[in-house]
């Protein structure tokens, strides 16, 4: 049975195409090892009827020979995603309740292709962190061990954490993920896995609850890059609900996986040498760029000058969005109520106790900024470096660059409880590489490339024009392969 969890979606795709294998089977066999797997703390809502249910569907229709491009294949929703009939908590106490009464236009997606659904993945509450603390329902722990002491608990990132660690310990064949400043990424990264955000508009970010609406985008965690590509074609597409949602065609990302990229230019950013990153990181860098130079792409040094505001940038742009989305919350309509004297009182109840302290934290600093006096300051600033963040990229697409290359993160996954107790600033500098993407709503994918010297991943980022993720897929797909091969856990939580 377990060996069916180790199937890629690809292989798990054809082995039900041929019939080798059953969907009730495969669903029965990531139950199963879900079942194992609590301590992990990846799924905070298991639907295992539903997704028995959907596998007898699937197997039916592939019986029919009227499969789905996903037909029967079990894979996990982070809980950001509103899903019809089943709780959805956004990791939040103030959502623990809350049951939508539809279904995010990204989840139906999948459905509508086959896709079966196997329980709601943890997460940052209101995908708000970078390494799944901020969870109201407890952190997630990665399937990772660090060589030196492997009684720590390694984070899988964040707030994707509870898709990047179900993936990675095979928990479910892909998840959904989202990404407003990183968190698709840096959990890929952590994780050994892929992870690709898609360009701002590829998919529509109807029914996922809002985190910073202008940087929020949807797209896979998977274990190959031809499982994010197969995975991305079924959750693209435009989407008259969400008017940021672009009508464009959807490629078929699959057959971008192994074609040649010789002669595609890769822009190295000087500016993402950082001071004081590890002479590890700065090797596996080089690294990447050797591997890319083999596979015959041509290596240019370029320029993105407004690189160090990105930041600073991203932590007035985000909260500032946050403040506002979040301003629902209120007790009146969805989820928890804590009763007051006066309605002012009930709101400032059920908000203090509905909300985490990273969240309260993010509020506070986006009412800041936003409010009169600072907003000029603040707020209308950032967004004008926002422009010429954007700017440094146009400018190196236009000179020829077809991809940029950085690391993923600037060290490797830590241990719970190890970076940003004291200081929050510290946490948020995981995302220093993956920011800028967001910000200028590029796609960008994170592909892993080995292992470091502490036993844990590592994971190169690649950033692409806007709507090219085919280039990223054929880029990603040469990084796989001439990287060594992941060796994912054995399942020590079991
Ligand atoms: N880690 C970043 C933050 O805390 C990004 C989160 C995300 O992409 N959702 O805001």
């Amino acid at each position: 049975m377990s060996e069916l969890t180790h199937l890629t979606l690809a292989q798990a795709r054809d082995a039900l195409r041929s019939k080798k294998i059953s969907a009730t089977e495969l669903t029965k066999a990531h139950l199963n090892a879900m079942e194992k797997a609590r301590l992990l703390n990846c799924y905070i809502t298991e639907t295992p009827e539903l997704a028995l249910d959907q596998a007898r569907q699937s197997d039916a229709r592939l019986a029919e020979g009227n499969a789905g491009p996903l037909e029967g294949l079990p894979i996990g929703v982070k809980d950001l995603y509103c899903t019809k009939g089943v709780r959805t908590t956004a990791a939040s106490r103030i959502l623990d309740h809350f049951t939508p009464t539809y279904e995010s236009t990204v989840s139906s997606n999948l459905m509508r292709d086959g896709a079966i659904s196997l329980g709601k993945l943890n997460l940052d509450e209101f995908a708000m962190g970078s390494s799944n603390e901020t969870s109201a329902f407890g952190p997630v722990v990665s399937p990772w061990r660090r060589r030196s002491d492997p009684e720590a608990k390694i984070v899988p990132g964040g707030s994707s954490g509870g898709s990047s660690a179900a993936v990675a310990a095979h928990l479910c064949l892909a998840a959904t993920a989202t990404d407003t400043g990183g968190s698709i990424r840096q959990p890929a990264a952590f994780t050994g896995t892929v992870g690709i955000k898609p360009t701002y508009g590829r998919c529509s970010r109807w029914g996922i609850v809002a985190f910073a609406s202008s940087l929020d985008q949807a797209g896979p965690i998977t274990r190959t890059v031809r499982d994010a590509a197969i995975m991305l074609r079924s959750m693209a597409g435009h989407d008259a609900k969400d008017t940021t949602s672009v009508d464009l065609p959807v490629s078929d990302y699959e057959k971008a996986v192994g074609q040649s990229v010789k002669g595609r230019r890769i822009g190295v950013p000087k500016e993402y040498r950082i001071e004081g990153m590890s002479p590890e990181i700065l090797q596996f860098w080089d690294q990447g760029v050797a591997w890319l130079k083999d596979a015959g792409a041509e290596i240019v040094e370029i320029s993105l000058p407004h690189t160090k505001y990105a930041l600073p940038t991203y932590y007035i742009i985000a909260p500032a969005e946050a403040s506002s989305n979040l301003a629902r919350y209120d007790g009146v309509r969805y989820g928890l109520r804590e009763a007051g004297r006066d309605i002012a009182d009930m709101y400032e109840k059920t908000r203090a106790k509905g909300f985490g302290s990273e969240v309260r934290r993010r509020i506070m600093i986006g009412t800041y900024v936003l409010s009169a006096g600072y907003y000029d300051a603040y707020y209308v600033r950032a967004q004008k470096v926002r422009s010429l963040i954007k700017q440094d990229f146009d400018l190196a697409f236009a000179a020829g660059v077809d991809a940029v290359l950085t690391p993923a993160t600037p060290s490797t996954a830590f241990a719970q409880g190890e970076q940003g107790s004291n200081d929050p600033v510290e946490m948020y500098l995981n995302d220093v590489f993956t920011v800028t993407v967001n910000m200028a709503g590029l796609p960008g994918i994170a592909v892993p490339g080995g292992c470091a010297a502490n036993g844990l991943p590592l994971g190169l980022q690649l950033i692409g024009r806007p709507f090219e993720e085919e280039t990223l897929f054929a880029l990603a797909s040469a990084i796989e392969q001439a990287a060594p091969k992941i060796e994912y856990p054995k399942p020590w939580w079991a």
